[in-house]
């Protein structure tokens, strides 16, 4: 066998530090801007987070923390969860994100499965790790992520304040070199089914996954825009704007705890945010907001809504009302996120209005870097022809291998199988039927509980909408639809269920409809299905 003719290119490692490097040098005034926790705004730029960054390497080098080391961060999108993103895998220990909305029990079991040696927390988390503290005999460093001013009183052995603690260290700090495949952030499932299952990033799947990002049939990101991530840092990685945001230059804007519709039209506003990013439900909160107070948004353009489906409608009144695009994405914990987002192709350019819009309100397709297929039962795959649904499967640089310190290979063939159902088009779409566990099974057949929720939310007076299977003697489940009313505004069953007609399968529209004040969430900001199945177990539907 002849020996290959090797390339003659440089091998620079693709690492997590080369992203911070980057601003700092090239986009060194561009802004950092976060509301704090502590109250007020703080402004600064890449080259402030990259010279404060260097001194917590070095701190972190000076309480011990080593290469593969897990970092946990329990804080809210804000500079100093950025700083520590970038000093601890930086520096090639791990930073371990944890999610605060979980159980205190969930918590201190990751904690604890994770082996974190060190956890940095935010103000409003300090009841919460007084609490953990006793429970999590590995961590041997506790830090408040505050400054000497705000420090609280706390019942926690070696604990230090953040900027104390960066404030004794030197900004001079060399990012090592080492191997990309090494690992950069763990960020574990939310567990709803069983304990929660850690997905451990490397460098280079970050890095590539940052690059998919910004590709303009993704999100688009430039040096012009400023960027609002809304989704958590906490989970995912805020779907890895924290670092596409630097790959490209973009201010970013961190919006701290304050999620709500006037916390954030506020910080779109004054900002000047063009570019943002969250789950259907906090756009249905912004919305409300606007549409209560006859708002505009003047700067927004592009967002992305993913993590659960997004309405339909949701995006039509964006758009229409609000001149805001909305862009449709499909992802997972294990994928770092991204799987799938919805832009148009050429062709489709041509079409009328309302058929490029039911293109765009599937899933998306995926960038390059992700290969999708579906399957039946046995594993046979299916057509790509917008009708047939299966399985879905998916292979990718920024798919996980395997679960951190899992004993099962999760993989089937080489392919993540997702739990999710869904079809794929001849162009690549995607669109979600269900998570397989959501499916309503009506008679041996499957009724997709999000096509019905769609339907649901046309009318303007429903804020959310879910559908679960409800238990039914003859069919064994049948759609049963919850409805959430916008404040101030009312809908009756009978008009609800005159949306249904002429719009899916006759055997499709839910035998009942209940009205709830709210809906049950999951610490990912989704509507809990579980939850819901579990308060409605002993609902009689009408006919059984
Ligand atoms: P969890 O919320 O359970 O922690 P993830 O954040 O990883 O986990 O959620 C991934 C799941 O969310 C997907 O498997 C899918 O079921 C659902 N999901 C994500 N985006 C979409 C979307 N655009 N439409 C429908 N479902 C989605």
């Amino acid at each position: 066998m002849s020996t290959p003719l090797m390339g003659q290119m440089m091998e620079v490692p693709l690492l997590v530090s080369s992203l911070l490097k980057h601003a700092e040098r090239y986009h060194g005034d561009t802004e950092i801007v976060s509301r704090t926790v502590e109250g007020g705004i703080h402004r600064y730029t890449y080259a402030d987070a990259g010279r404060r960054s260097r001194q917590l390497a070095n701190a972190l080098k000076r309480i011990g923390v080593g290469r593969g080391d897990r970092v946990a961060t329990l804080a809210w999108n804000g500079y100093r969860h950025f700083e520590l993103y970038y000093a601890i895998s930086g520096s090639g220990a791990v930073v371990h994100t944890i999610n605060p909305r979980l159980f205190p029990e969930q918590i201190a079991w990751i904690v604890n499965h994770a082996e974190d040696r060190t956890l940095c927390f935010d103000l409003t988390f300090a009841p919460l790790v007084e609490k953990l503290a006793p429970q999590c005999p590995t961590v041997k460093q506790w830090v408040v992520m505050t400054d000497r001013a705000h420090m609280p009183e706390l019942k926690i052995p070696n604990l230090i304040c953040y900027e104390d603690w960066l404030e004794a260290e030197s900004d001079e700090f060399e990012w090592p070199e080492f191997d990309e495949k090494s690992a950069a952030c763990l960020c574990y499932t939310s567990g709803t089914t069983g304990n929660p299952k850690g997905a451990l990033y490397s460098h280079r799947s970050t890095i590539l996954h940052a690059y998919a990002i910004c590709l303009p049939d993704v999100m688009n990101v430039s040096a012009r825009d400023c960027i609002l991530p809304v989704v958590p840092m906490f989970h995912v990685s805020a779907w890895t704007l924290p670092y596409a945001a630097p790959l490209v230059g973009a201010k970013i804007v961190f919006p701290g705890a304050a999620l709500d519709g006037a916390s954030l039209h506020e910080l779109f506003e004054s900002e000047g945010v063009t570019f943002s990013a969250g789950v259907p439900t906090v756009w249905q909160g912004l919305l409300q907001h606007l549409q209560n107070n006859k708002l505009k948004l003047s700067t927004l353009k592009r967002c992305v809504i993913g993590g659960s489906a997004c309405p339909p409608a949701l995006m039509k009144t964006f758009e229409s009302d609000y001149g805001v695009k909305i862009h449709h994405a499909w992802g997972m914990t294990e994928l770092s996120p991204l799987g799938t987002f919805n832009t148009l192709k050429n062709k489709h350019l041509k079409l009328p209005a309302d058929e490029q819009f039911e293109i765009e309100t599937k899933q998306g397709r995926p960038p390059f870097g992700i290969d999708l297929k579906i399957v039946d039962a046995d594993g046979r795959s299916l057509p790509r022809d917008g009708k047939a649904f299966g399985d879905l499967m998916v292979r990718g640089g920024w798919v996980i291998s395997g679960y951190y310190k899992g004993d099962k290979d999760p993989l089937s063939d080489g392919w993540f199988p997702t739990g999710d159902v869904g079809t794929l088009d001849p162009d690549g779409y995607l669109q979600i039927t269900d998570r397989s566990k959501d499916v309503i099974k009506s008679g041996g057949e499957w009724i997709s509980s999000i096509d019905l929720e769609n339907v649901a939310c046309e009318h303007p007076a429903v804020a959310q909408a879910a559908v679960i299977g409800a238990y039914h003697p003859k069919w064994d489940e049948r759609p049963l639809l919850i409805v959430v009313k916008k404040q101030g505004q009312d809908v009756s069953r009978d008009e609800i269920m005159q949306l249904f007609p002429g719009k899916v399968a006759k055997w499709w529209i839910p035998d009942d409809v209940v009205f709830a004040d709210e809906l049950p969430m999951t610490a990912t900001g989704k509507i809990s299905k579980l939850r819901l199945r579990e308060q409605f177990k002993e609902h009689k539907l009408p006919d059984a």
